[in-house]
């Protein structure tokens, strides 16, 4: 599951969990973006990576991957599945954990047509969001529905900045580390 995890939440967890049951899934990768290239800015990515360690810690089955901050520059998930499929080695099956918003988006992806090749798609459902599978994919991506939270960064993050509580949809560990990093702070008027 990549993303831009700014910050990592509830409903990111919800998801690869359901997904993991539902597919067998011996683990499940959180691999933040370096450069989320599409979206204008947001958090250091030290810093988004630092959040989903935290978010997964202690969990059966999660595991947090820094290939894309690694490698560097923006990140393009066709690289991304390429480094994992280098570490996990020949024999791994891997999947791609796709939200109903990433799936309508798929197809302004970097090289998006060489995605099946790389990995099983996977389209999970978000409340709010439709799940429409472009016609490219409609052969190669399997929906898989899951009972989703109504959760997502942004709202965590204006939660924040208007000095209100995220403590019902993100880890406290994670709202500690955003705070003691300066991340989301206080908009006072
Ligand atoms: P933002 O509001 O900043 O875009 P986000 O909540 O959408 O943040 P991302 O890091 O952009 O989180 O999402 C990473 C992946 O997780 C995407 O595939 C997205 O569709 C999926 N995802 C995020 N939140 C949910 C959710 N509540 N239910 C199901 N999938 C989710
Ligand atoms: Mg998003």
């Amino acid at each position: 599951m990549g993303g831009t995890f700014d910050p990592p939440h509830l409903g990111h967890l919800a998801a690869a969990t359901a997904a993991r049951t539902k597919l067998f899934l011996d683990s499940v990768v959180f691999v933040p973006a370096n450069e989320p290239w599409q979206k204008t800015s947001q958090s250091p990515a030290a810093d988004r990576l630092a959040m989903t360690r935290l978010a997964v810690q202690g969990h059966d089955g999660f595991e947090v991957s820094d290939v894309d901050l690694t490698r560097g520059g923006p990140t393009y998930t066709v690289d991304t599945l390429t480094d994992l499929h280098a570490e996990y080695g020949p024999h791994a099956q891997l999947y791609l954990l796709l939200g109903a918003d990433a799936v309508a988006n798929l197809m302004s992806w970097h090289r998006a047509l060489e995605l099946p090749l790389l990995a099983k798609l996977i389209a999970l459902s978000r409340p709010g969001h439709a799940l429409e599978i472009p016609t490219e994919f409609a052969d190669t991506i399997e929906v898989v529905s899951i009972e989703a939270l109504d959760i997502s960064s942004t709202m965590c993050r204006e939660l924040l900045q208007s000095g209100r509580s995220a403590d019902q949809w993100v880890r406290e560990n994670v709202l500690t580390y955003a705070a003691d990093a300066g991340l989301y702070s206080t908009v006072r008027g």
